[in-house]
């Protein structure tokens, strides 16, 4: 226990991320942690001291605004900061370049050794049984679906696996044919000899995060410990292809200070007084690195009963929480908050291991970069690509990568830059996706969604299959479409996704480009029983988007007039041009539109006819950005950000995509809530226009008391006003009611609008 990374780590304890359940989680953990000694009865060096994030600039502190927004709605604390307040809690700061801080009260530092003997007997108290010294070397599935494990001669069986094997978790999962797209790299910190002024001192001074210079900070023992990130960074075990040996657990690399050269001048300037302190020892270890820095956790996709806890940057800061979430998910089939953003499942075949090293390279220098909203990464791109992708970039693409693939975000006009500038006020691109959105809605605008996740699901008991998953019943008639939502047993929407009656005795299935291996594996853990096949068919099946108001005439002039006599939620195999496609009447943006779905060979013929005619018709090009602000104001729900399992289709006002006439996962709990004031309901509000944009986290409030936080926002185009879709109390959630977002530590009025603000009669939809 504790070999690998964590005898070594430096043990801070932080609440802070980007994410607000990781905080959640964070907190648990720091409050675990303090509690053990009691619990437990015996030390775990636990020193709750709080901490300061400094920032130097006023960008940074804009960040520390808006994660102060963040920290509100999750009921934790988190206050904003001048340089004089730093000084005075941490007196050997020189704090004259900084704009301020934020100040953490929960943040410290533990043993991790200690913490981990605490948990041990923890464990042991409540009758877990610990074997020391076995390592693994092999794992088969018995016939039983159970697994046998070898640890040399000795076998071991069990049900569930979890590989939290840290750096070796990638070859402890080749084990049962998994990879995991896990990069370990060199980090080190020094620890100084004592310092007089520390030794002077009655109090032990707060942690210190300089994130616009890289490193950590904080008291150990009457001296500091440094922990730089480096920019000239390592991968551990390169000369081995990165692969730790067995053999490394209690050791460490050899000292390499001068990449720390850097990040060491930055911690002088910061702490004068270190210019006479002495270097007592250094750590040189390993840390895992998935590749968005964030840890992998879950069932593994494709491998029942093998789940995975591993990728930890902050694996001392998170242990905790996340051991709770995967107690939940292994004993209740879920965690009870969500964790998609964590979620192994977010990686699929596509991360190869350069793809991960490349990230890793690219992320570990910038650990504490300012996290913008919609921060695209450079490294490991392009990846998947359509075959019109130079197309796109042609007519001024600005590319974002989701789920490998790469696919427009907004189209700069000529003379503008292909570029994000990203910020919290509105940033560059906002103007031209409001041009593409507006032009979309007047005309009609085409989008490459070829990303979204693609499935068809066949075989004598396909229909039974969706019906048993799907909220909604399944399309019984050829060419019939429907939108019907997966439930977990708790009725939390584990996703959406449109079924097309393909009549051909399949279902042909879309879903979000995101949840593809999230949707994968909750229709294998359920096909059980059922004779269904399921095939997922994303990558060799493109799909264009047409939409707005003179799409039909744009689609009939190429087709022959097929999309006169074409009702909403039904498709068709139509001839575009000289490409055979089927057309899917539905719509994201909430305009008249068709997705037009071909194989990836055709794309490009398809993507040209259309583009060549369009401009007759008013075309224009719409990225996902655009999409995205289009479907707010007509009251669509995105996957992950309201669709989540924390939220069933009662709260977020979707029980019309459930049937009453069938049964299906889930049903009970949501015929449980019908008529029943949810304790949280999604609503739209109408925010300022005067106010920044909100991003998401925004705490929403009424009467100077938090009700909810935002999940989306954006500008509504088509009406003209500043939007945020978000849960509030279900109590507060009267349309007309006032309430205030507080958005950048600044309280804007809001109101609850009547949903969907956009055709609220589906009569441009349906037109
Ligand atoms: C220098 C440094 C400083 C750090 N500082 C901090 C910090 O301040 N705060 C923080 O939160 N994080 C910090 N970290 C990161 C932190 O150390 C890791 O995230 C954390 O320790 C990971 O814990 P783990 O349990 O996943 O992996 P490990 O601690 O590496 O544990 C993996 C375990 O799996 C076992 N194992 C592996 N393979 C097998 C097998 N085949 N059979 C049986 N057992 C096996 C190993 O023996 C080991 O016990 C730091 C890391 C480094 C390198």
């Amino acid at each position: 226990m504790t070999s690998g990374a964590t005898w070594h780590a430096a043990g801070n304890v932080h609440t802070q991320s980007a994410h607000a359940n990781l905080s959640a989680l964070q907190a648990y953990s720091l409050r675990l942690y303090d509690g053990l000694a009691d619990e437990v009865g015996q030390e775990v060096g636990s020193h709750v001291v709080g901490g300061f994030f400094l920032a130097q600039t006023k960008e940074r502190m804009e960040e520390f605004k808006h994660l102060a927004g963040k920290f509100r709605s999750i009921g934790l604390e988190y206050e904003l900061v001048g340089p004089g307040e730093i000084k005075a809690k941490h007196p050997l700061l020189d704090v004259t370049d900084l704009e301020g801080g934020a100040w953490d009260p929960e943040e410290g530092y533990v043993d991790p050794y200690s913490v981990t003997m605490g948990l041990a007997a923890g464990a042991r108290m409540r009758g877990g049984a610990i074997k020391l010294n076995r390592r693994v070397d092999g794992i088969v599935r018995l016939p039983s679906g159970h697994w046998r494990l070898t640890a040399g001669e000795e076998v071991f069986e069990c049900e569930i696996i979890v590989n939290c094997a840290g750096f070796w978790a990638g070859e402890v999962a080749e084990m049962v044919g998994a990879r995991l797209p896990i990069t370990n790299m060199e980090h080190q910190y020094l620890v100084t000899e004592d310092i007089r002024e520390i030794e002077e001192m009655d109090h032990e001074l707060p942690m210190i995060r300089d994130t616009d210079s890289q490193y950590y900070l904080r008291q150990e023992g009457k001296g500091l410990l440094l922990g730089p990130w480096e920019l000239d960074c390592r991968r551990a075990w390169d000369r081995l292809g990165g692969r730790a040996p067995w053999s490394f657990g209690e050791e460490l690399f050899e000292d390499d200070w001068g990449r720390l050269e850097e990040g060491l001048a930055a911690i002088f300037h910061r702490v004068p007084c270190l210019e006479a302190a002495g270097i007592k020892r250094g750590v040189n270890g390993a840390i895992s690195f998935s590749p968005d820095g964030r840890p992998m956790v879950g069932p593994v996709p494709g491998v029942p009963g093998f789940f995975v806890a591993c990728g930890f940057l902050g694996g001392i800061a998170q242990g905790g929480g996340i051991g709770l979430a995967m107690s939940q998910w292994i004993l209740d089939g879920e965690s009870e908050l969500d964790l998609s953003f964590i979620d192994v499942a977010r990686f699929g075949d596509w991360t190869t291991g350069e793809f991960a090293r490349e990230r890793a390279h690219e992320i570990l220098p910038i650990r504490y970069e300012l996290i913008y909203p919609g921060i695209e990464r450079r490294t490991g791109r392009p990846l998947k690509t359509t075959p019109i992708h130079c197309d796109l970039l042609a007519r001024g693409a600005v590319m974002g990568q989701a789920y490998g693939w790469e696919r427009p975000l907004w189209y700069a006009p000529e003379g503008v830059e292909p570029k994000d500038e990203p910020s919290f006020q509105r940033p560059n691109w906002w103007e031209h996706v409001g041009h593409e959105a507006k032009a979309m809605a007047e005309g009609c605008g085409l989008s490459d969604i070829s990303s979204h996740g693609k499935f068809r699901v066949s075989g004598p008991d396909a229909e039974a299959f969706l019906d048993r998953i799907g909220s909604a019943k399944c399309p019984a008639k050829a060419g019939k479409v429907v939108l019907t939502l997966m439930l977990n047993g708790r009725g939390g929407i584990v996703g959406d996704m449109t079924i097309e009656n393909a009549g051909d005795g399949g279902f042909f299935c879309v879903g979000p480009t995101l949840a593809v291996a999230f949707y994968q594996r909750w229709m294998d853990e359920h096909v059980g029983g059922f004779d269904a096949r399921i095939e997922n068919v994303t990558d060799g099946a493109a799909v264009l988007g047409v939409a707005g108001p003179k799409s039909r005439g744009l689609l009939n002039s190429l087709s022959g007039g097929a999309f006169d006599d074409f009702p909403f939620m039904t498709s068709k195999v139509v001839e575009i041009d000289r490409v055979r496609c089927k057309a899917l009447r539905v719509s994201f943006s909430g305009e008249l539109g068709w997705e037009l779905h071909c194989s990836m060979a055709n794309h490009k013929a398809l993507f040209d006819a259309i583009t060549v005619e369009g401009g007759e018709h008013g075309l224009v090009l719409v990225g996902s950005r655009a999409m995205g602000m289009l479907r707010l104001e007509k009251g669509y729900r995105g996957w992950g950000s309201e669709l989540t399992t924390e939220v069933t289709p009662r709260a977020a006002g979707l029980e019309r995509f459930c049937s009453t006439k069938k049964d299906y996962i889930g049903r009970a709990a949501v015929d449980s809530q019908r008529g029943v004031t949810p304790p949280k309901r999604l609503v739209t509000l109408e925010v300022d226009p005067a106010a920044p944009p909100c991003w998401g986290t925004e705490p929403i409030l009424k009467d100077g008391r938090v009700i909810g936080h935002v999940t989306s926002g954006g500008m509504g185009w088509r009406c003209g006003k500043m939007l945020a879709v978000g849960w509030i109390n279900g109590a507060d959630a009267v349309v007309g009611a006032d309430v205030e977002v507080r958005i950048l530590e600044e309280t804007h009025g809001a109101r609850v609008a009547a949903d969907p603000v956009h055709d609220p009669n589906n009569a441009k939809l349906l037109g």
